[in-house]
């Protein structure tokens, strides 16, 4: 960077920073993420007509089904951000894959964010998939606000959903809005902060803003009386319990702000948005740990951001791979050639682009917070950094203990070229962790996964993609423990386990089960075996 123009772009992206909210969407597929997101682009005015942005099967158009394979289940594997200005502020919402097999992806994703919304269907309360997500967003210190939603429908009462989430995840619930009238007769919230009644108003199939009618607790109550008086004797419980919001408590992750909502009329969306903006953390310095040394990366630094997902076969017109990158520091803009740290070479961005579904539109200037996509990104690893004149490189990302194996083998013996550009391929992007050992050589690798449904994707790509049909054969190990090359020998001689090594060069242990693990550090204690990061 020039000396005289690097004032101008520190006080930019330090400026930029702090209006950027960027956070993700995390729920149990069904509780109505996706009418979420079009609810809250559809009020910050990104598009007209709800059903427009995030489509599934039966709804008109759309987008995340990059893949087949996608539309056929219904579930979105692949992830892309969504942009748009909300006031004085720029939001960016980062999609989650929603299916638990994927619970790496949406890890990395999760380590792009400041902040998560926890999606909760009245009816339902906490569901698996919420809590093995709200788990990594606790595992990344990520603050969590809670949105009941479906509150137009039948479902539980809202003191039992607080103490559910109180019970099952720990967080304190802080509402800062409380329904008047039961799940399934939804007037309107309490303000709690206010102590004012916002009515709502129902409009067909919530394809335009649902107008909000504020007014204050005497009109409230003459218009919804014991409704009112039920909500304000709640809410009066919840303070006496010291359930009210506390910035610094939510940063922390003790407390989580809730609100009801009901997604699919355009209640409460208002108040997300309003939430995020005032409560949500900024894009701030990227706090990361080198060699047990913390450091920071400020935001009003020259340019830096770090790969959490590398996505290929997006477009079948387009066969290219696509980098998405979280902008950590200083002003992107397009065009600028930056330094790739873990080659050290130089990567163009001419193809930088924002990226949302198959909508894809030329990005010209991005600022800590924002997520880019970048084209063409063949070398890119999702847990890589790119920087512009001070160097830096973010640690890896953390894998996942991956709990299915698979030895895979090409199906045609005469593809053994195919299969083997196609495994690195896959093993790059972060599809499957690729292990291998001399003994089971280069075309018989071993796929380690978190969720079996990974497996096929590395089936149906290999085939469709690299015209190499695989046959995958299972392993009957579950547990997977990091060791060392001083280690790795004498556990490979153990009985019934084996060691194997990733490309970068890591060793991991298989093991039947945990019994076998034990066994093996009780016997061998001066042995190396680190737990992974669990997936559960
Ligand atoms: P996702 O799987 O979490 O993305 O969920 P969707 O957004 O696809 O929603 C699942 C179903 O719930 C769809 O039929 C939606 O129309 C419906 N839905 C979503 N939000 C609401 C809501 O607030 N109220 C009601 N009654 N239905 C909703």
């Amino acid at each position: 960077m020039s000396t005289d123009t690097a004032p101008a772009a520190t006080a930019d992206a330090t400026r930029e920073a702090a209006r950027r909210r960027t956070f993700a969407i995390i729920s149990h597929p069904d509780a109505g993420k996706s009418t979420m997101t079009e609810a809250l682009a559809l009020h910050a005015q990104v598009i007209n007509e709800a059903g427009a942005v995030h489509g599934k099967a039966g709804r008109r158009s759309t987008v995340s089904d990059w893949m087949d394979m996608e539309k056929a289940r219904g579930i979105s594997i692949t992830s892309a951000a969504l942009q748009f200005a909300f006031g004085d502020h720029v939001v960016n919402l980062v999609d989650t894959p929603g299916h638990s097999d994927f619970s790496e992806d949406t890890y990395r994703v999760l380590s792009a964010v400041d902040a998560a919304v926890m999606l909760i269907d009245a009816a339902k309360g906490l569901e698996p998939q919420t809590l093995k997500l709200f788990r990594v967003c606790k595992a990344r210190g990520l603050p969590v606000i809670t949105v009941i939603n479906k509150w137009d429908r039948p479902g539980l009462e809202a003191l039992a959903l607080m103490d559910e989430i109180y019970r099952d995840i720990g967080l304190q619930p802080t509402p800062l809005t409380w329904p008047v009238g039961i799940a399934g007769d939804f007037k309107g919230v309490l303000e709690r902060r206010t102590g004012e009644y916002v009515a709502y108003t129902r409009t067909a199939g919530g394809a335009t803003r649902a107008p909000e009618e504020w007014m204050d607790a005497d009109a409230a109550a003459a218009r919804e009386g014991v409704d009112w008086s039920t909500a304000v004797e709640e809410s009066e419980l919840l303070e006496a319990d010291g359930a009210t919001h506390d910035q610094e408590l939510f940063l922390d992750g003790i407390t989580t702000p809730v609100l009801f909502a009901s997604a699919i009329s355009n209640f409460g969306v208002a108040a997300l948005l309003e939430t995020l903006v005032e409560l949500a953390p900024p894009a701030a310095a990227f706090a990361y740990d080198k060699g047990g040394t913390p450091e920071r990366r400020e935001v009003g630094e020259p340019f830096s951001a770090f790969v959490f997902k590398v996505q290929a076969g997006m477009d079948t017109q387009h066969r290219d791979r696509v980098a998405f990158a979280r902008v950590t520091s200083g002003a992107f803009e397009r065009g600028m050639v930056v330094t790739h740290a873990q080659t050290g070479r130089p990567f163009a961005t001419k193809y930088a682009q924002a990226i949302f579904g198959r909508e894809r539109s030329a990005l010209d200037t991005a600022y800590p917070g924002d997520i880019i996509g970048l084209v063409n990104a063949g070398a890119l690893k999702p847990g890589d950094t790119l920087y512009l004149d001070a160097p830096v490189e973010f640690p890896p990302i953390a894998t996942f203990a991956p709990e299915h194996f698979a030895v895979a083998s090409s199906a045609d013996t005469s593809k053994s070229k195919q299969f083997r550009k196609g495994i690195d391929q896959l093993d790059s992007e972060g599809v499957v962790q690729v292990l291998r050992s001399d003994l089971r050589g280069n075309q018989s690798p071993v796929l380690a996964a978190v969720g079996p449904m990974q497996f096929e994707v590395v089936q149906a790509r290999m085939e469709a993609e690299f015209g190499a049909a695989i046959r995958l054969e299972t392993l009957s190990y579950t547990q997977a423990r990091r060791t060392d090359a001083a280690s790795a020998a004498e556990l490979d001689s153990l009985r019934s386990v084996e060691v194997l090594q990733r490309n970068d060069g890591s060793y991991l242990l298989l093991a039947p089960d945990k019994w076998r693990i034990s066994t093996i550090e009780r016997d061998h204690p001066e042995l190396t075996l680190e737990p992974l990061l669990a997936g559960e």
